[in-house]
């Protein structure tokens, strides 16, 4: 039986041949006293405690899994061996590796999920994947800064999955408690918590790992994810891993996982714009019946940019007001409750993106709009103000207000400051139009 347990070790571990022939194939079975099984090492101390560090909890998992018993495994060199003396052990009780649910958040759902223009990218490709898991990509691997919305959707093709295969088995997990259960079941010793690790991880449809880029550096916890990588994706079933950064940006991840990252498809996902960020919030507010003005939702979308996480809190803050307060939530109870979370002493800086995200906004126009060919009057007058304004507000050149505003030619930018010049001097409307705008931009 001992060879056949040595050849599932390689077969299951992939483990090539000259490293077969150097480290494993020379141990021998010296002795079974109890429930402990010796394995007789025939080299020097180098070799035990590479190949004790290596290759124990394979050894384990393959003595389980064809034996069907679970012994406690000890290496001994052929010294030690001699002056041995064997006695009998008590069998430890093997705690359980709990088989959890697939533990998905209920709120986090495409139904929830608001597509930009910074995530509609990673958004098609999670559609894609949840629709035919196993089949669109494999792995997928959504990338950003924090609070973007990976784990947003990573849960989404979860319930997507479930919800059209109820059997389906999905397990998400961030990677700090995956590290934390490859090092339990190697620290149980014992091999029954490594093949109950392993059947965990190792049949399911869908294998979800948040926030991969805690694993690097961890060398157990690499090698066991690499060998359930492989195991899964040989199976055509589905990985889906989020990171802040791209496989290539990980310094120190071992090359062969790095590879295995870029086979399937990588997806980024940015900060969100402005009308993003609006459509983000007033979602939020639709879905808790929170009663808010546009203004107010404004101001927060303004100032707080790259991360929804703090979006959402700086709403959820005003929510929390209103509720025990039951007054409207105005500009000066905002600026109030979210004054440590918002910083007016730093001011912020007006740039012609600014300009023209507000301006569209004032319009209720698209940015996408703003930039486009269209000429009709509704888009048309609204470009011309942010050129003005543009002009106006910041010592941008007139090249860049026009390669910002969708490629606009110089004469076509001078044109449309002259227009809006001479209607801010004869019409008071305009005047005023124009000076509410200039507040939106810059408050202060
Ligand atoms: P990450 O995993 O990238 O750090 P999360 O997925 O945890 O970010 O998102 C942070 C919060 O922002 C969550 O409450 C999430 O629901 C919300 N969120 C992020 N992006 C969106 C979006 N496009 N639409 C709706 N909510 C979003
Ligand atoms: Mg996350």
């Amino acid at each position: 039986k001992w060879d056949e347990i040595l050849n599932t070790v390689k077969q299951e571990y992939e483990i090539s041949d000259v490293s077969f022939d150097t480290w494993i194939r020379p141990l021998e079975v010296f002795a079974i006293e109890g429930n402990t099984l010796y394995i007789l090492v025939p080299s020097e101390q180098m070799a035990l405690s590479y190949i004790s560090k290596k290759y124990l909890a394979p050894l384990r998992v393959a003595i389980v899994e064809i034996t069907e018993i679970e012994y406690e495994i000890k290496f001994i060199l052929p010294e030690e061996a001699r002056t041995l003396k064997l006695n009998t052990k008590p069998a430890k009780a093997t705690p359980a590796v709990t088989a959890d649910e697939s533990n998905l958040n209920p709120n986090y759902t495409f139904d929830t999920f608001v597509v930009g223009n910074n995530n509609r990218f990673a958004h098609s490709a999670s559609l894609a994947v949840a629709e035919s898991p196993g089949e669109a990509y494999n792995p997928l691997y959504i990338y950003g800064g924090p609070g973007l919305g990976k784990t947003h959707l990573m849960h989404s093709i979860g319930h997507f999955i479930l919800n059209q295969n109820p059997d389906a088995k999905v397990i998400y997990v961030t990677s700090e408690e995956f590290t934390n259960e490859v090092i339990e079941s190697i620290r149980n010793g014992n091999a029954s918590s490594m093949t109950k690790f392993r059947d965990k991880y190792r049949k399911v449809d869908v294998l979800m790992i948040d926030d991969i880029q805690f694993i690097i550096g961890k060398e157990s916890t690499q090698e066991e994810f690499f060998h359930t990588f492989n195991a899964l994706q040989t199976q055509g079933k589905q990985i889906i891993l989020t990171s802040d950064k791209p496989p290539k940006e990980m310094e120190t991840l071992e090359e062969r996982i790095r590879s295995r990252f870029e086979w399937g498809l990588m997806a980024d996902i940015g900060v969100p714009d402005y009308e993003t960020r609006m459509a983000i919030l007033r979602k939020k507010a639709e879905s808790d019946n929170f009663d808010i003005d546009d203004e107010v939702l404004s101001y927060i979308a303004n100032n707080i940019k790259s991360n929804v996480r703090e979006l959402e809190g700086a709403l959820n803050k005003l929510l929390a007001y209103n509720n025990l307060v039951h007054i409207p939530i105005t500009m000066d109870i905002a600026e109030k409750e979210l004054s440590n979370i918002i910083t007016p002493d730093k001011p912020r800086e007006i740039t012609p993106q600014l300009i023209i995200e507000v301006v569209s906004e004032h319009y209720h126009i698209s940015v996408d709009q703003m930039i486009s060919k269209t000429r009709s009057s509704d888009v048309a007058k609204p470009r011309q103000i942010a050129m003005y304004l543009c002009k106006n507000m910041t010592e941008s050149p007139l090249d860049t207000i026009g390669s910002l505003l969708g490629g606009r030619d110089h004469s076509t930018i001078i044109h449309g400051i002259k227009k809006v010049t001479e209607e801010y001097e004869k019409n008071e409307t305009t005047r005023n139009m124009i000076e509410t705008i200039k507040k939106k931009i810059n408050p202060n």
